[in-house]
């Protein structure tokens, strides 16, 4: 039975049933045979982080009472308040915040956002453009109950053209009502180099150089568990980030977390619920075990989507596209980035991605007018969890460089199967020429 299995022919078959042709598969096989001290690396960090984890659980003597669902108020709630130590602990803060009733990133980072900055403060954004939906949040595009709205200004400082912080231009950005600065550690959806948690530790340390009191914050979303370190061990006032992408490892079906110093976190609970009730109130009916048990897989399932983002950029560098991190590049998140400068390429690599899905694999993806978003997005996401993006997924605005972003895959065998499909689906279409690999 082993040798069979160790049979190249019949993995082949198995690549067969799902689509996909010998000539991909052997291309694949060869990027992956390169791939295999990169691997050993990602591998050491998911062992590390699956024992910060771990000991985080153990710490907090977490037990099946904790996993009991509450009702109405949700006053009392052990599994939720010891779930949120057992966050504060993972990323050593004094408090944290995560709840269901945190709807997905954006919120999350909406309520990091209103309920510390008041009117007159400035937001300072040292990390460029932030992502698209946080736009309409801060009101650079103008939107109701925008921060704009409230009275809250907004200045921004571009990275410079090498991925560095311009710190001359923050030190000249940073006045008397900057009151808090935002970095985003993840590309989000431009083409930039990512963020590194040391980076993002010199910058912290430059502003609080400046002015000890800004609250510095991190978007977190893709980040967390890829690195040994988070933001929040380098000075991050607070990191925020989304439970159906890295540390709700897939099982968590909704929900976002703030992390940080016990005064902002107050001043966020009191924002999600009211003045007043803050941390006391919100029921979690059950969905506590998921929260743990994700959160006890996120460091594998992170280092699964690794894996895959890492084979997709050597798949495509190999074929002459430009990818973002390129091929050897450190990585400070799961996303990748394949830059194909056409529509049709974007489609069809979404297209192959969507036919790779556990779920939903036989639709067909197309590009639609998403909200908070400025220009069409094709998305391929056939995930157990509506739009997880800890999930293999993918998405793509339709607008130059037509670049797609990758991300997930709750298994490194699922983000390979789909990276593969994804090419498979181009040279089907006759979009990729086969005589090139
Ligand atoms: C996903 C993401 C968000 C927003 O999260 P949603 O859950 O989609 O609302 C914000 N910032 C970054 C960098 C993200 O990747």
């Amino acid at each position: 039975m082993t040798k069979d299995y160790q049979n190249h022919t019949d993995l082949y078959q198995a690549y067969q049933a799902v689509g996909i042709s010998r000539q991909v598969y052997e291309y694949g096989e060869a990027v992956c045979a390169s791939l295999e001290e990169r691997f050993a690396v990602i591998d050491k960090v998911a062992e590390y982080n699956q024992l910060k984890v771990l000991s985080a659980l153990q710490k907090n003597k977490v037990s099946d009472i904790h996993f009991a669902a509450s009702s109405g108020y949700g006053y009392n709630d052990q599994g939720r308040d010891t779930l949120e130590q057992v966050y504060a602990d993972i990323f050593q803060t004094q408090a944290a915040l995560v709840r269901p009733q945190i709807t997905c990133g954006t919120h999350a980072l909406a309520i990091a956002l209103s309920s510390n900055l008041l009117p007159g403060d400035e937001l300072l954004s040292i990390s460029g453009k932030p992502y698209d939906t946080l736009e309409e949040v801060i009101g650079i595009r103008p939107s109701l109950c925008s921060l704009k709205e409230y009275g809250v200004s907004y200045a921004q400082v571009d990275l410079l053209p090498d991925g560095e912080f311009d710190l001359e231009g923050i030190a000249k950005a940073i006045h008397a009502k900057t009151k808090m600065v935002a970095i985003q550690r993840s590309k989000g959806y431009q083409t930039r180099p990512t963020l590194s948690v040391e980076k993002i530790g010199r910058a912290i340390a430059y502003v609080k150089s400046i002015n000890p009191r800004i609250i510095c914050m991190v978007d977190n979303c893709y980040g967390e568990f890829v690195e040994c370190i988070e933001p929040s061990d380098v000075g991050a006032d607070m990191v925020v980030g989304s439970l159906i992408k890295n540390p709700g490892g897939g099982l968590a079906p909704v929900g976002g977390y703030i992390a940080g110093s016990a005064a902002c976190i107050e001043r966020a609970a009191s924002r999600l619920s009211a003045p007043g009730l803050g941390k006391e109130v919100g029921a979690t009916l059950g969905i506590m075990q998921s929260f743990y048990q994700g959160l006890f897989l996120a460091p594998t399932v992170t280092a699964g989507a690794l894996k895959g983002a890492i084979f997709a950029a050597n798949i495509y560098e190999k074929l002459g596209f430009s990818v973002i991190p390129n091929s050897t590049e450190s990585r400070h998140d799961i996303i990748q980035a394949v830059e194909f400068g056409k529509p049709e390429l974007v489609i069809a690599f979404c297209k192959g991605i969507q036919a790779a899905a556990p779920v939903d694999s036989f639709v067909e993806p197309e590009p639609w007018d998403m909200p908070g978003y400025d220009a069409k997005v094709i998305m391929a996401a056939g995930a157990f969890v509506q739009g997880s993006s800890i999930e293999l997924s993918a998405d793509g605005p339709m607008k130059p460089p037509y670049a797609v972003y990758f991300q997930g895959g709750l298994t490194w065998y699922h983000a390979k199967t789909g990276i593969l499909r994804s090419l498979q689906q181009m040279i089907n279409e006759g979009l990729v020429d086969r005589a090139i690999f």
